[in-house]
Protein backbone atom coordinates (compact mmCIF):
# COMPACT_ATOMS: atom_id res chain seq x y z
CA UNK A 1 0.00 0.00 0.00
CA UNK A 2 1.42 3.48 -0.48
CA UNK A 3 0.98 5.89 2.08
CA UNK A 4 -0.26 9.43 1.22
CA UNK A 5 1.33 11.98 3.10
CA UNK A 6 -0.65 15.37 2.98
CA UNK A 7 1.00 18.74 4.46
CA UNK A 8 -1.12 21.12 5.69
CA UNK A 9 -0.17 24.65 6.20
CA UNK A 10 -3.09 26.78 5.79
CA UNK A 11 -6.59 26.73 5.67
CA UNK A 12 -7.11 25.95 1.81
CA UNK A 13 -4.48 22.61 2.28
CA UNK A 14 -6.69 21.65 5.52
CA UNK A 15 -10.07 22.09 4.08
CA UNK A 16 -8.27 19.50 1.05
CA UNK A 17 -6.67 17.34 3.12
CA UNK A 18 -9.35 16.98 5.63
CA UNK A 19 -11.93 16.04 2.59
CA UNK A 20 -9.81 13.45 1.07
CA UNK A 21 -9.26 11.75 4.29
CA UNK A 22 -12.97 11.93 5.50
CA UNK A 23 -13.31 9.91 2.05
CA UNK A 24 -10.65 7.38 3.09
CA UNK A 25 -12.11 6.91 6.50
CA UNK A 26 -15.69 6.81 5.48
CA UNK A 27 -14.01 4.30 3.10
CA UNK A 28 -12.98 2.17 5.68
CA UNK A 29 -9.81 3.31 5.63
CA UNK A 30 -6.92 4.06 8.46
CA UNK A 31 -5.64 7.87 8.60
CA UNK A 32 -3.06 9.34 10.97
CA UNK A 33 -3.70 12.58 12.33
CA UNK A 34 -2.13 15.02 14.83
CA UNK A 35 -3.62 15.71 17.96
CA UNK A 36 -3.02 17.91 20.92
CA UNK A 37 -1.33 15.22 22.92
CA UNK A 38 0.71 12.58 19.82
CA UNK A 39 -0.25 11.78 16.39
CA UNK A 40 -3.32 9.48 16.48
CA UNK A 41 -4.18 6.29 13.78
CA UNK A 42 -8.05 7.00 13.24
CA UNK A 43 -10.84 4.63 11.76
CA UNK A 44 -14.22 4.58 12.24
CA UNK A 45 -15.61 3.58 15.50
CA UNK A 46 -18.76 2.31 14.24
CA UNK A 47 -16.90 -0.01 11.29
CA UNK A 48 -15.30 -3.69 13.06
CA UNK A 49 -13.40 -4.19 9.77
CA UNK A 50 -11.85 -0.57 9.89
CA UNK A 51 -10.78 -1.05 13.23
CA UNK A 52 -9.40 -4.35 12.70
CA UNK A 53 -7.05 -2.79 10.08
CA UNK A 54 -5.44 -0.24 13.43
CA UNK A 55 -4.68 -3.52 15.29
CA UNK A 56 -3.24 -4.85 11.82
CA UNK A 57 -1.18 -2.30 10.88
CA UNK A 58 0.49 -1.34 14.75
CA UNK A 59 0.78 -4.69 15.53
CA UNK A 60 -1.37 -4.16 18.38
CA UNK A 61 -2.67 -7.07 20.76
CA UNK A 62 -6.42 -7.40 20.32
CA UNK A 63 -7.14 -7.07 24.24
CA UNK A 64 -5.76 -3.53 24.45
CA UNK A 65 -8.72 -1.68 23.84
CA UNK A 66 -8.63 1.99 21.49
CA UNK A 67 -9.81 5.77 22.51
CA UNK A 68 -12.79 6.89 20.87
CA UNK A 69 -12.81 10.37 20.02
CA UNK A 70 -15.75 13.12 19.20
CA UNK A 71 -16.14 16.29 18.86
CA UNK A 72 -19.20 16.84 21.20
CA UNK A 73 -20.54 16.11 24.53
CA UNK A 74 -23.65 15.14 22.65
CA UNK A 75 -21.52 12.76 20.15
CA UNK A 76 -19.75 11.04 23.52
CA UNK A 77 -23.19 10.46 24.99
CA UNK A 78 -24.16 8.26 22.04
CA UNK A 79 -21.28 6.57 22.39
CA UNK A 80 -22.14 5.36 26.24
CA UNK A 81 -24.46 3.83 28.32
CA UNK A 82 -24.29 6.23 31.59
CA UNK A 83 -22.84 9.42 31.73
CA UNK A 84 -22.79 10.38 36.28
CA UNK A 85 -22.28 13.25 37.21
CA UNK A 86 -18.72 13.12 37.26
CA UNK A 87 -18.28 12.16 33.81
CA UNK A 88 -20.24 16.17 32.90
CA UNK A 89 -18.34 18.08 35.30
CA UNK A 90 -14.87 16.98 33.85
CA UNK A 91 -16.21 17.07 30.22
CA UNK A 92 -17.46 20.87 31.04
CA UNK A 93 -13.94 21.72 32.36
CA UNK A 94 -11.48 19.98 30.14
CA UNK A 95 -12.77 18.98 26.99
CA UNK A 96 -11.72 19.55 24.22
CA UNK A 97 -8.54 18.57 25.89
CA UNK A 98 -6.15 15.56 26.85
CA UNK A 99 -8.99 13.74 29.14
CA UNK A 100 -9.84 10.76 28.21
CA UNK A 101 -12.81 9.22 30.41
CA UNK A 102 -14.08 5.06 30.40
CA UNK A 103 -17.75 4.91 30.61
CA UNK A 104 -19.52 1.30 30.30
CA UNK A 105 -20.51 1.21 26.52
CA UNK A 106 -23.52 1.81 24.60
CA UNK A 107 -24.58 -0.93 22.09
CA UNK A 108 -23.64 0.68 18.77
CA UNK A 109 -19.28 0.70 19.80
CA UNK A 110 -18.00 -2.82 18.10
CA UNK A 111 -16.06 -5.13 20.61
CA UNK A 112 -13.22 -4.95 19.20
CA UNK A 113 -12.74 -1.16 19.81
CA UNK A 114 -13.12 -2.32 23.78
CA UNK A 115 -11.32 -5.39 23.56
CA UNK A 116 -14.28 -7.43 24.05
CA UNK A 117 -14.64 -5.18 27.11
CA UNK A 118 -18.31 -3.43 29.13
CA UNK A 119 -16.59 0.05 28.86
CA UNK A 120 -15.20 2.40 26.73
CA UNK A 121 -12.75 4.68 26.54
CA UNK A 122 -13.96 8.72 25.44
CA UNK A 123 -12.19 11.82 24.27
CA UNK A 124 -12.66 15.52 22.50
CA UNK A 125 -9.78 16.52 20.99
CA UNK A 126 -8.49 20.01 20.80
CA UNK A 127 -6.28 20.07 18.00
CA UNK A 128 -7.92 21.94 14.86
CA UNK A 129 -6.70 19.50 12.39
CA UNK A 130 -8.58 16.48 14.47
CA UNK A 131 -11.32 18.11 15.24
CA UNK A 132 -11.89 19.32 11.57
CA UNK A 133 -11.27 15.58 10.22
CA UNK A 134 -14.30 14.09 12.58
CA UNK A 135 -16.76 17.17 11.91
CA UNK A 136 -16.15 16.38 8.46
CA UNK A 137 -16.61 12.07 8.71
CA UNK A 138 -19.45 13.28 11.01
CA UNK A 139 -18.13 10.08 12.72
CA UNK A 140 -16.54 8.98 15.98
CA UNK A 141 -12.99 7.83 15.35
CA UNK A 142 -11.12 5.37 17.41
CA UNK A 143 -7.55 6.27 17.27
CA UNK A 144 -4.68 4.94 19.18
CA UNK A 145 -1.62 6.54 19.01
CA UNK A 146 -0.19 6.67 15.88
CA UNK A 147 3.50 4.09 16.15
CA UNK A 148 3.81 0.18 16.00
CA UNK A 149 2.75 -1.23 19.23
CA UNK A 150 4.87 -1.13 22.10
CA UNK A 151 7.26 1.14 20.77
CA UNK A 152 7.51 5.47 21.28
CA UNK A 153 4.68 7.51 19.88
CA UNK A 154 4.57 9.89 16.99
CA UNK A 155 5.11 13.65 17.28
CA UNK A 156 5.41 14.40 14.33
CA UNK A 157 4.57 12.84 10.44
CA UNK A 158 8.01 12.08 10.28
CA UNK A 159 8.16 9.80 13.32
CA UNK A 160 4.08 8.01 11.34
CA UNK A 161 6.11 7.42 8.32
CA UNK A 162 9.09 5.97 10.11
CA UNK A 163 6.69 3.10 11.70
CA UNK A 164 3.71 3.08 9.44
CA UNK A 165 4.89 3.69 5.99
CA UNK A 166 3.25 1.23 3.44
CA UNK A 167 0.95 0.09 6.18
CA UNK A 168 -1.43 2.89 6.40
CA UNK A 169 -3.33 4.97 3.60
CA UNK A 170 -2.39 8.29 4.81
CA UNK A 171 -0.66 10.66 7.14
CA UNK A 172 -2.08 14.42 7.59
CA UNK A 173 1.02 16.68 8.50
CA UNK A 174 -0.12 19.13 10.42
CA UNK A 175 3.18 19.83 12.33
CA UNK A 176 4.73 18.61 15.84
CA UNK A 177 2.18 17.97 18.38
CA UNK A 178 2.25 20.54 20.85
CA UNK A 179 1.62 18.38 24.26
CA UNK A 180 3.99 15.34 23.14
CA UNK A 181 2.52 13.23 25.53
CA UNK A 182 -0.60 11.18 25.69
CA UNK A 183 -3.75 11.97 27.15
CA UNK A 184 -4.74 11.35 30.70
CA UNK A 185 -7.35 8.49 31.52
CA UNK A 186 -9.56 8.55 34.50
CA UNK A 187 -12.06 5.02 34.56
CA UNK A 188 -15.63 6.42 35.77
CA UNK A 189 -17.54 3.29 36.16
CA UNK A 190 -17.67 2.77 39.65
CA UNK A 191 -18.19 5.16 42.60
CA UNK A 192 -14.65 5.98 43.21
CA UNK A 193 -12.92 6.94 40.23
CA UNK A 194 -9.86 5.76 39.18
CA UNK A 195 -6.53 7.23 37.45
CA UNK A 196 -5.81 4.66 35.03
CA UNK A 197 -2.89 6.48 33.20
CA UNK A 198 -1.06 9.76 34.22
CA UNK A 199 -1.04 12.31 31.19
CA UNK A 200 -0.91 15.57 29.61
CA UNK A 201 -3.64 16.79 31.57
CA UNK A 202 -2.34 17.01 35.26
CA UNK A 203 -4.35 14.40 37.50
CA UNK A 204 -4.29 17.52 40.48
CA UNK A 205 -6.63 19.36 38.38
CA UNK A 206 -8.61 16.67 37.74
CA UNK A 207 -9.36 15.94 41.49
CA UNK A 208 -9.68 20.10 42.24
CA UNK A 209 -12.38 20.03 39.71
CA UNK A 210 -13.99 16.56 40.91
CA UNK A 211 -13.50 17.38 44.76
CA UNK A 212 -12.06 13.93 45.60
CA UNK A 213 -8.87 12.47 45.40
CA UNK A 214 -7.96 9.25 42.36
CA UNK A 215 -7.76 6.16 43.31
CA UNK A 216 -4.79 4.88 41.55
CA UNK A 217 -4.81 1.26 39.62
CA UNK A 218 -1.83 -1.01 40.13
CA UNK A 219 0.39 -1.42 37.48
CA UNK A 220 0.04 -5.58 37.34
CA UNK A 221 -3.64 -5.53 37.64
CA UNK A 222 -5.74 -7.35 35.01
CA UNK A 223 -4.94 -11.25 34.01
CA UNK A 224 -2.64 -11.68 31.06
CA UNK A 225 -5.46 -12.49 29.07
CA UNK A 226 -8.32 -10.25 29.74
CA UNK A 227 -8.68 -6.99 28.40
CA UNK A 228 -6.53 -4.04 30.21
CA UNK A 229 -7.86 -2.06 31.86
CA UNK A 230 -5.88 0.48 30.01
CA UNK A 231 -3.29 -0.09 27.12
CA UNK A 232 -0.87 2.40 29.44
CA UNK A 233 -0.67 -0.31 31.76
CA UNK A 234 1.59 -3.12 29.32
CA UNK A 235 4.58 -2.61 30.95
CA UNK A 236 6.50 -2.61 28.11
CA UNK A 237 5.56 0.55 26.36
CA UNK A 238 6.14 3.56 24.51
CA UNK A 239 10.29 2.45 24.82
CA UNK A 240 12.51 3.38 22.36
CA UNK A 241 15.00 0.93 20.58
CA UNK A 242 17.99 1.47 22.13
CA UNK A 243 17.99 0.44 26.22
CA UNK A 244 17.04 3.25 28.55
CA UNK A 245 19.14 3.77 31.74
CA UNK A 246 17.25 6.66 34.39
CA UNK A 247 19.62 7.90 36.86
CA UNK A 248 19.51 9.85 39.73
CA UNK A 249 22.58 12.51 38.73
CA UNK A 250 23.35 14.11 35.55
CA UNK A 251 24.60 10.70 34.10
CA UNK A 252 27.89 11.73 32.78
CA UNK A 253 29.78 9.17 34.80
CA UNK A 254 27.49 6.38 33.35
CA UNK A 255 27.69 7.83 29.77
CA UNK A 256 31.91 7.92 30.23
CA UNK A 257 31.67 4.42 30.87
CA UNK A 258 29.73 3.58 28.02
CA UNK A 259 32.19 5.51 25.55
CA UNK A 260 34.81 3.65 27.12
CA UNK A 261 32.77 -0.01 26.46
CA UNK A 262 32.95 1.46 22.19
CA UNK A 263 28.85 2.70 22.65
CA UNK A 264 27.09 5.41 20.81
CA UNK A 265 25.40 7.20 23.51
CA UNK A 266 22.41 9.23 23.64
CA UNK A 267 22.40 11.69 26.76
CA UNK A 268 19.29 13.97 28.00
CA UNK A 269 20.47 15.04 31.44
CA UNK A 270 18.30 18.07 32.64
CA UNK A 271 19.26 21.62 31.62
CA UNK A 272 20.13 22.78 34.79
CA UNK A 273 22.09 19.98 35.41
CA UNK A 274 24.45 20.14 32.57
CA UNK A 275 28.14 20.97 33.82
CA UNK A 276 30.06 19.58 30.99
CA UNK A 277 30.64 21.77 28.26
CA UNK A 278 32.73 19.61 25.45
CA UNK A 279 31.28 16.92 24.52
CA UNK A 280 33.06 13.13 23.57
CA UNK A 281 32.46 12.29 20.39
CA UNK A 282 30.27 9.24 20.14
CA UNK A 283 27.96 11.54 22.52
CA UNK A 284 24.70 12.51 21.16
CA UNK A 285 23.55 15.38 24.03
CA UNK A 286 20.25 16.89 24.78
CA UNK A 287 19.32 19.36 27.63
CA UNK A 288 15.84 18.24 28.69
CA UNK A 289 13.73 21.21 30.06
CA UNK A 290 13.19 21.48 33.70
CA UNK A 291 9.63 21.76 33.87
CA UNK A 292 7.46 18.95 33.62
CA UNK A 293 5.25 20.42 30.39
CA UNK A 294 8.46 21.63 28.25
CA UNK A 295 9.80 18.33 29.20
CA UNK A 296 7.09 16.01 27.78
CA UNK A 297 6.73 18.52 24.51
CA UNK A 298 10.17 17.63 24.30
CA UNK A 299 10.42 13.72 24.97
CA UNK A 300 8.86 11.80 22.29
CA UNK A 301 11.10 13.69 19.75
CA UNK A 302 14.55 13.80 21.37
CA UNK A 303 14.19 10.06 21.59
CA UNK A 304 13.10 9.32 17.64
CA UNK A 305 16.19 11.35 16.88
CA UNK A 306 18.30 9.23 19.05
CA UNK A 307 16.77 6.24 17.33
CA UNK A 308 17.49 7.67 13.93
CA UNK A 309 20.73 8.64 15.13
CA UNK A 310 21.10 4.76 15.88
CA UNK A 311 22.36 4.92 19.70
CA UNK A 312 23.40 2.12 21.38
CA UNK A 313 22.21 3.22 25.12
CA UNK A 314 20.29 6.29 26.40
CA UNK A 315 21.14 8.13 29.75
CA UNK A 316 18.21 9.92 30.81
CA UNK A 317 18.48 12.38 34.18
CA UNK A 318 15.04 11.58 36.50
CA UNK A 319 13.75 14.87 37.26
CA UNK A 320 11.88 15.54 40.40
CA UNK A 321 10.11 13.33 42.48
CA UNK A 322 7.17 15.54 42.56
CA UNK A 323 3.78 15.31 41.26
CA UNK A 324 3.38 17.69 38.90
CA UNK A 325 6.36 14.63 36.96
CA UNK A 326 4.35 11.76 37.54
CA UNK A 327 2.96 11.21 33.76
CA UNK A 328 7.01 12.03 32.46
CA UNK A 329 8.06 9.68 35.43
CA UNK A 330 5.79 6.62 34.28
CA UNK A 331 6.96 7.15 30.41
CA UNK A 332 10.54 7.10 31.88
CA UNK A 333 10.00 4.44 33.80
CA UNK A 334 8.34 2.40 31.33
CA UNK A 335 11.20 3.03 28.46
CA UNK A 336 13.68 1.81 30.73
CA UNK A 337 11.42 -1.30 31.91
CA UNK A 338 12.22 -3.09 28.73
CA UNK A 339 14.83 -5.04 29.29
CA UNK A 340 13.07 -6.94 32.30
CA UNK A 341 10.23 -8.22 29.61
P1 LIG B 1 -2.83 4.69 23.01
O1 LIG B 1 -2.59 3.47 22.26
O2 LIG B 1 -1.55 5.36 23.41
O3 LIG B 1 -3.77 5.64 22.37
O4 LIG B 1 -3.50 4.29 24.35
C1 LIG B 1 -4.85 4.06 24.40
C2 LIG B 1 -5.36 4.34 25.76
O5 LIG B 1 -6.72 3.98 25.74
C3 LIG B 1 -4.82 3.56 26.90
O6 LIG B 1 -3.80 4.09 27.60
C4 LIG B 1 -6.03 3.34 27.80
O7 LIG B 1 -5.89 4.09 28.96
C5 LIG B 1 -7.20 3.74 27.02
N1 LIG B 1 -8.36 2.85 26.93
C6 LIG B 1 -9.02 2.59 25.80
N2 LIG B 1 -10.12 1.87 26.02
C7 LIG B 1 -10.18 1.64 27.33
C8 LIG B 1 -11.10 0.97 28.17
N3 LIG B 1 -12.22 0.42 27.71
N4 LIG B 1 -10.83 0.92 29.48
C9 LIG B 1 -9.73 1.51 29.95
N5 LIG B 1 -8.85 2.18 29.23
C10 LIG B 1 -9.05 2.26 27.93
MG1 LIG C 1 0.08 4.16 22.40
Amino acid sequence: MKTVCLRIHDDASLAEAVDRAAKTLRDGGVVAFPTETVYGLGANALDAGAVARIFAAKGRPSNNPLIVHTNSVEGARRLCATWPEPAAKLAEEFWPGPLTMVLPKAECIPSIVTAGGPTVALRMPRHPVARALIEATQLPLAAPSANLSTRISAVRAEHVLRMLDGRIEMVLDGGQTPGGLESTVVDLTSDIPRLLRPGLLDSAALEAVLGRKLAKVVEEAGAPDAAFPSPGMLKKHYAPLAPVRLVDDDGFEMVRQFLAQGFRIGWMPLASAQTVVALPLGVESTAMPNEPVGYAARLYEVLHALEIHGVDQIVIQRPPMTDAWQAVHDRLQRAAARDEE
